[in-house]
């Protein structure tokens, strides 16, 4: 990829402009102002509300919180006091590279010296007929989160579609509604992107055990207006699942993963692949135009490929990365690791870096009756950790992702206390600090 050349002197007045305004977009907005007091920075969102996080938003769908509570920042008038010009509701069109502007809904453009691209991603939408009836929703904006509330009241039937990681953090909010809640995963098992059989096994069995019924190798063939007497009319909806079976339905979320979201610069020429494709200092293959989160393809840290990390924790770190490039320093990304942990009415399941392993030697530890499991996987033969998955594991998590981030070799004998017993992991992990 061609590297832009970093032509801005310090402190040197430019206008920095940011597009999306998720946690990516303002993060990148703030370290751009701690790093240059005097820069003019405009953060353009093409949603309505302050910028917010969508991490928040199951806790509004429990009643946790309230819609400022899911907001980014709460002081009040925090991005003017920065001197950050917020322009929300305000769509990006296009992006013109030579002429160095973005185009706005509207017809209005925007110039700029440097250019951010924080565009987040979006649910997917499978082609499956019914899925724009009314009732039918996708949990992803704030918009999103009030329809469900409306509709997913306590006693409701509720289909959920997909039991990855969004959708799985999704479940526990629909179930703590107290709805009856059916999810329907066509994987063999839930979160198959991040767990394995066991992982994902165990993890079903303890939703089942929370009332919430867990239909996995399944999936919906279509959703349709319940077809009764309006008195009777009890559901609205009925969804078809592909062993011919129906569910009645008052609401439906769709949660069968994402897209970044790249249509609105696609016809500038950017590189692209998954996402928008960026280098270690986070610069796309046009000049001093960078791309930061979800919609960004970046440095994986274990693989050192490119991979979008679709989490809030890459998101941030990337517009920080970006900040500080977009400000004419040099900083490189050393790669987001690929990571997801989640709290499942009360189970804890992770999976940090190459978890599914590369063949190499592998320490296992099931206990099905007590929801436990450990798994770390090495590099081959050898005694590095370059993955792990657990299950039930409160204590530690942060020293298993340690382990990992460290590539750090552990010697033949810890390597050995490992697999023989994986739980000791802390141990593995204090030892390879005191080298
Ligand atoms: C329900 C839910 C729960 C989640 N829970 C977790 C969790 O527990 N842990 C975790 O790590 N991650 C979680 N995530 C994922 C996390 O929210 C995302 O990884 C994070 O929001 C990415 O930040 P971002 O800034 O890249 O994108 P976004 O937050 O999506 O922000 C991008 C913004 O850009 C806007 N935009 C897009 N195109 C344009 C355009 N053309 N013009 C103007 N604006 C545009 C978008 O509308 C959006 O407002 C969750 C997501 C959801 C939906």
């Amino acid at each position: 990829m061609r590297r832009a050349p970093l032509s801005v002197e310090r402190n040197e007045l430019v206008h920095h402009v940011i597009v999306g305004a998720g946690p990516a977009g303002v993060t990148a907005a703030e370290t751009i102002r701690e790093l240059e007091p005097e820069a003019a920075i405009t953060l353009v969102g093409d949603e309505p509300e302050a910028p917010y996080s969508r991490m928040a938003i199951p806790y509004l769908l429990i009643g946790k919180i309230g819609e400022e509570g899911t907001w980014l920042r709460k002081g009040p008038n925090h991005y003017e006091r920065l001197g950050i010009t917020l322009m929300p509701g305000r769509r990006m069109t296009g992006l013109d590279p030579v002429a160095r502007r973005i185009g706005l809904e509207g017809g209005e453009t925007l110039a700029y010296d440097r250019l951010l691209l924080a565009l987040g991603a979006r649910p997917l939408r499978p082609a499956i007929e019914g899925l724009d009836l009314p009732g039918v929703h996708t949990c992803w904006t704030l918009a999103d989160a009030r329809q469900i509330a409306a509709g997913a009241v306590p006693g409701s039937h509720v289909v959920l579609m997909g039991a990855g990681f969004v959708g799985t953090i999704v479940l526990e909010a629909l179930a703590l509604r107290q709805v009856s809640l059916t999810v329907v995963e066509m994987g063999d098992r839930m979160v198959p992107r991040m767990m394995d059989e066991v992982a994902g096994g165990m993890l079903k069995r303890w939703c089942e055990a929370k009332g919430v019924k867990v239909l996995t190798g399944t999936s919906i063939r279509r959703i349709a207006k319940a077809l009764v007497p309006a008195a009777e009319a009890r559901d609205s909806l009925v969804v078809e699942l592909s062993d011919g079976s129906i569910l009645p339905a008052h609401v439906v979320v769709v949660s069968a993963g994402v897209r970044s979201n790249t249509e609105s610069v696609a016809a500038s020429g950017i590189g692209l692949g998954n996402g928008i494709l960026v280098d270690d200092h986070m610069r796309t293959s046009l000049p001093d135009v960078y791309a930061a989160g979800d919609v960004a393809q970046g440095r994986d840290f274990m693989s050192g490929e490119a991979h979008v990390h679709a989490i809030q924790i890459t998101a941030a770190a990337h517009g920080r990365i970006a900040a500080y490039n977009m400000t004419g320093r040099d900083q490189a990304y050393h790669g987001s690791l690929n990571m997801n942990v989640l709290d499942t009415l009360g189970l804890i399941t992770c999976s940090f870096g190459s978890w599914q392993g590369n063949g190499g030697d592998c320490a296992r530890l099931v206990d099905q009756t007590g929801f436990r499991y450990l798994r770390l996987e090495f590099d081959g033969t050898g005694d590095v950790v370059i993955g792990a998955q657990a299950v039930g594991t409160t204590d530690h998590v942060g020293a298993l992702r340690g382990l990992i981030q460290s590539k750090r070799r552990l010697g033949t004998a810890v390597k050995e206390q490992l697999m023989a017993d994986p739980t000791r992991f802390m141990a593995g992990f204090v030892q390879t600090l005191h080298r």
